[in-house]
């Protein structure tokens, strides 16, 4: 059987979590999640990093950082994972959904001017498929009608907008680090910002309301209840498991993207026929081939292009439901403009197997497979 996902493991991972244990130190801010910080530090020029318990509760931060209030207003895609919204949604904003690009499944920059109103408080871009979103456009719009900018860059770890890391170019960005992601710490995340005046509420936060990070520091000589926050910090234990990820990131990167490119290469002569889409990466976007995906005609062909791939043995999933259309989505936010993409490209968008051990022969089969389906038998490439 071959898995849509296997989670990373590279080698490393159980001699950290002893050195962790045999540390004495088990729990939130050890050795290892400093070294998790220093690395986002140093490899991808953030300035704060803390990593977090998820990238949903980064999300949340960041929506708590930024101020949002009960019926500001917060722009997104509707394509999206409902974290994105619910982070949102729990500090009492309406959410307001525009319309997606077809080429990239990010939200089309030229369409959100027109979706600002008064209440309008934050943009939050989705690096869909660590291929970035037209992020000059979304700062521009946000220095002009002075809104947040919060990056859910829950799959753009390590992939890049015109040479800066994904996650660093807004007021917040949020990384996932679950089993599903390019690196991973079975559930986590983290949370960058750049700007000094961000860092002592969002440590406040993070440690259930106190002030213990200043604390450890030896900045104050006891900790106190000093503000709102709650619980987001992870295990040692896990943040151990994540520097062996981040330390292998150049083999997790380069065998993730030679199973992309295989599957961009051979699966490029379907396309020309007309069978299918394959994704576009643009000219300011360098990603980190978080995921493959193809579209088909319609949902009908997906749905039994998926049975026909499970009946040898691949497993093929697809996402998201368009958050619009979801009950809770309807009750909280509204889209804003005609729905010409959302649905439609949602609905016929496959995602291929795709993981650090998937071996660039099970990636052929997979092509030999979707060849198949087409009945197609024309050049490989
Ligand atoms: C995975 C994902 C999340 C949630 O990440 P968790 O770490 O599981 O909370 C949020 N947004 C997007 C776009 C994702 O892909």
């Amino acid at each position: 059987m071959i898995d849509f996902n296997r989670p990373p493991y590279t080698g490393r991972e159980l001699e950290y979590i002893r050195q962790a244990v045999e540390a004495n130190k088990i729990c939130g801010d050890g050795e290892f999640t400093k070294r998790c910080s220093a690395w986002m530090k140093e490899n991808l020029g953030t300035k704060y990093a803390l990593l977090t318990t998820s990238c949903t509760h980064a999300l949340e931060m960041a929506a708590y950082l930024s101020d949002i209030q009960p019926g500001d207003e917060v722009i997104m895609p509707s394509y999206t994972f409902v974290s994105t919204a619910d982070a949102f949604v729990l500090r009492g904003a309406r959410i307001v959904f525009v319309d997606i690009r077809p080429d990239t499944m990010n939200i089309d920059e030229t369409l959100i001017e027109s979706a600002i109103t008064e209440k309008t408080r934050a943009i939050v871009p989705v690096h869909y498929a660590g291929v970035a979103c037209e992020m000059d456009t979304i700062l521009a719009l946000a220095d002009k009608y002075h809104l947040k900018v919060v990056e859910d860059a829950a799959q753009g770890v390590h992939a890049y907008y015109k040479g800066r890391a994904l996650g660093t170019l807004g007021d917040f960005g949020c990384f996932s680090f679950h089993e599903t992601k390019n690196y991973s710490m079975g559930e986590g995340g983290a949370l960058l910002f750049q700007k000094d005046e961000y860092l002592e509420r969002a440590e406040i936060l993070r440690e259930k309301g106190t002030d213990r990070s200043k604390f450890f520091r030896g900045q104050v000589d006891k900790y106190t209840w000093v503000d709102y926050g709650s619980s987001y910090l992870p295990s040692d234990l896990n943040a151990a498991y994540l520097y062996a990820q981040l330390e292998a990131c150049r083999d997790i990167d380069a065998r993730r993207m030679s199973v992309w490119e295989l599957y961009h290469r051979e699966l490029r002569p379907l396309k020309e026929a007309g069978l299918l889409e394959q994704p576009t990466v643009p000219e300011y976007a360098s990603h980190n081939a978080h995921m493959y995906y193809i579209k088909v005609k319609d949902m009908d062909t997906r749905s039994r292009l998926i049975g026909f791939l499970h009946q040898r043995e691949i497993c093929s999933v697809f996402h998201y439901i368009p958050l619009h259309s979801a009950a809770a989505g309807r009750k909280f936010g509204r889209f804003h403009g005609e729905d010409v993409y959302t649905t439609r490209e949602s609905q016929r968008l496959l995602r291929l197997p795709m993981y650090y051990s998937l071996t660039l022969e099970q990636a052929e089969y997979v092509v030999d497979c979707i060849r198949e389906f087409f009945h197609f038998d024309g050049p490989k490439e």
